[in-house]
């Protein structure tokens, strides 16, 4: 890979309370490479920018954008605003982390193109990879949570963080990458056929019971 010529940000302004603005830069499951730092470092320069911000989901929030400034900081970073893409937070995973099951790296990719393939959705999907059962992605508590062990990988669907906060169901254990993504893309499809508007996996899930989902899926 080449890491000093700056792929496309992906980003989008976020309004403050203080009448500034945020750019989410909408990176990958929180890799950053040489050349996106260089962009991005010259524009901090550039428009006096006080700090990058890093989010709960692995992205990074450029901060403290004037009102007036937020088109030429979006050109300085070499790009245009567009609609914020899901995004899979993933942890080290087994190729880094001493106590890792399953390489979280390969299995969020391929779950990121699953889940932008299948879209779009009523709401939100929020998803977590965590190479083993520690859940460092707080894959219990996501719309998708991918959890390595021994054997493979165990799915879950339909978790909350949130004041509402639920563990999801969990579709299946010890599967090998190819099974567990294709229980995932049934339950998307079921999600996007089924949720109401702006409703959440978890919501749904309580709305129609999981035997619901279960059964969808065979
Ligand atoms: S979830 Fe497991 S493999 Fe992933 S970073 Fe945490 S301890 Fe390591």
């Amino acid at each position: 890979m080449n890491n000093i010529e700056a792929e496309k940000l992906v980003v989008a302004p976020v309004e403050r309370k203080d009448g500034t603005y945020a750019l989410r830069l909408c990176i990958t499951h929180g890799r950053i490479t040489a050349g996106m730092m260089k962009t991005v470092m010259k524009t901090m320069e550039e428009f006096n920018l006080p700090f990058l911000r890093s989010t709960t989901g692995q992205r990074m929030n450029l901060e403290g954008i004037p009102a007036d400034r937020v088109d030429e900081v979006i050109a300085s970073l070499g790009t245009a605003a567009g609609k914020i893409p899901p995004g899979v937070a993933a942890c080290a995973g087994a190729g880094i982390c001493k106590y890792g099951m399953q390489e979280s790296g390969e299995m969020a990719d391929r779950l990121l193109a699953l889940i932008k393939q299948n879209g779009p959705y009523p709401s939100k999907v929020k998803s977590g990879v965590s190479g083993c059962k520690m859940a460092c992605a707080h894959s219990f508590v996501r719309d998708i949570g991918m959890i390595g062990g021994p054997k493979g990988w165990d799915v879950h669907f339909g978790g909350s963080s949130r004041k509402d906060a639920v563990p999801g169901v969990k579709l299946g254990s010890g599967l090998g990458m190819d099974d567990a993504l294709e229980l995932v893309g049934k339950a998307l499809v079921f999600y996007r056929e089924n949720g109401n508007k702006r409703e959440r996996s978890s919501a749904m899930l309580r709305r129609l019971g999981t035997e619901a989902l279960l059964n969808a899926l065979g």
